[in-house]
């Protein structure tokens, strides 16, 4: 459902001899930094093994929001939001952006004190955030249930289209130069003298000094062969589209356990908050250590499931050579079930929370992978181990509304100037072991 609904683009049928920049993937990440690269009038070569936003890029809530975020995270996801209200303007394109806000609601003391907690630092950064009383909440989404007793409401947050967004962002990269391949998965890179000299593709070969491995949940493997350990782990996150005649507000608005949006197709995207699968595959073995700490403070969100995946990803080779078939062109894109208790559960919950979404119908349904990190910090960093090779990656389910900024970060980091943000809370090195000898092994 997601594939066919997914903007199409013209893309380039000839892979380039050489280019300055290589960015491996398609999705947010890899998009934006060909764009801001091709920006800058550099020679960007961008290959996605599937198509443009196939993956997670296509099937997120379109939420884009700096609250909620992690401290360390904000300067980020704060420039981002600047770059998403500048976008469609800057690049002559339509994203479905707009700036609705975005509120979310709070019932229990939990969810009281956590929302009082960050509008702290809210407060510090500078942020128009501010705490609704329940008479608060009723002035920004009137006809909410009574329940609420508390909401936290971002005035400058907003959302876009995510079926559109990445495949009109691709097209105004390539109108400045870049060069976009779909069906084109890389399978490795060569070195020459200790450093980056070419990136390999089921195509050919490209010529380059520097590439962007922007992978999303395959990021970890595409590493892996390159002996690098990048702790990352894979979440089933679940949504639905549905109809109903309820009259709310156009902004996200979330709660304990319901999230919608409007659609500009005049649908809601929905899905259970904070309620995920997250698969047992090899790798949670392998990066038990790493997550243990997460796995502690939100097991309540996560639903352990053995299944199918763990024969899938035991079976996938974990090393390949470059002259052979690889992991990348066996699967084009994830694809995977959505988990539909989830959505049941959510449509019992919606009309609970505004009344006139006791209509509301399931039109269609979709999961996504989504790709974590131990700390819910993505990579935005050099890989130390192999000069000229960059990553962008790890998102951890907020990517969505962060990527212009990562893209824009990655871009300045590639050119060697100067970066707006500061990339510290991002390196890769923060991880234990991504670069020993016994941590390669264990990739
Ligand atoms: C259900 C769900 C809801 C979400 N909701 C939100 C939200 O509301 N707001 C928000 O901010 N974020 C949200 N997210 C997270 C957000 O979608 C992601 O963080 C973001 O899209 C990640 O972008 P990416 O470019 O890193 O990865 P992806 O979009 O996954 O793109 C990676 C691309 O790399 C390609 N690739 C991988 N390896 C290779 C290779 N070797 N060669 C060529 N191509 C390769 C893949 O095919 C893929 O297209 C959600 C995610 C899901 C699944």
């Amino acid at each position: 459902m997601i594939l066919d609904n997914l903007e199409t683009l013209q893309t380039d049928a000839t892979l380039p001899a050489e280019a300055e920049v290589v960015i491996i993937g398609g999705g947010i990440a890899g998009v934006t930094t060909a764009l801001y690269l091709a920006e800058a009038g550099v020679k960007v070569v961008l290959c996605e093994k599937g198509r443009i936003a196939g993956e997670q890029s296509s099937r997120n809530w379109g939420w884009v929001r700096q609250m909620g975020r992690d401290p360390v995270e904000l300067p980020l996801t704060i420039r981002s939001l600047e770059l998403w209200r500048e976008i469609d303007r800057r690049f002559g394109i339509d994203t479905g952006f707009r700036e609705t806000g975005i509120t979310y609601v709070c019932r229990t003391r939990a969810e009281v004190k956590e929302f009082t907690d960050w509008s702290v630092y809210a407060e510090r950064a500078g942020m128009e955030s501010r705490k609704l009383d329940r008479k608060g909440l009723q002035d920004v989404l009137p006809g909410i249930s009574e329940t609420y007793s508390m909401g936290l409401y971002t005035r400058n947050d907003g959302r876009a289209e995510p079926w559109r967004a990445v495949p009109q962002m691709a097209m105004a990269a390539r109108r400045l130069g870049a060069v976009i391949l779909e069906n084109c998965a890389v399978r490795g890179l060569e070195q020459s003298a200790g450093r980056l000299s070419a990136v390999v593709t089921e195509k050919g070969t490209i010529r380059t000094d520097r590439a962007v491995l922007a992978g999303g949940a395959w990021s970890r493997l595409f590493l892996g062969n390159l002996g690098v350990n990048f702790p990352q782990l894979k979440i089933l996150g679940t949504a639905a589209r549905i109809e109903s005649s309820a009259k709310v507000p156009p902004m996200p608005v979330g709660g304990g356990d319901f999230a919608f949006r409007k659609r500009l197709d005049g649908g809601y995207t929905v899905a259970l908050r904070n309620a995920n699968v997250a698969p047992i595959v090899p790798d949670s073995f392998r990066l038990f250590r790493d997550f243990f700490p997460t796995l502690v403070t939100s097991w309540r969100e996560l639903k352990l499931r053995v299944g199918g995946q763990f024969v899938s990803e035991l079976t996938m080779p974990r090393r390949w050579s470059l002259d052979e078939t690889s992991p990348f062109e066996r699967i084009r894109t994830l694809e995977p079930l959505p988990h539909e208790p989830f959505n049941r559960i959510t449509l019992r919950n919606l009309p609970k929370v505004f009344a006139g979404f006791a209509d509301a119908r399931q039109t269609h349904s979709w999961a996504g992978m989504i790709d974590a990190t131990p700390d819910a910090i993505p990579a935005i960093s050099e890989v130390e181990r192999l000069p000229g090779l960059f990553l962008s990656a790890g998102f951890s389910g907020h990517g969505f509304g962060s990527g212009p900024g990562a893209g824009e970060l990655m871009a300045q980091m590639v050119r060697g100037v100067t970066p707006r943000v500061d990339p510290a809370p991002f390196r890769l090195s923060r991880f234990r072991n991504t670069h020993s000898e016994a941590a390669a092994r264990a990739a």
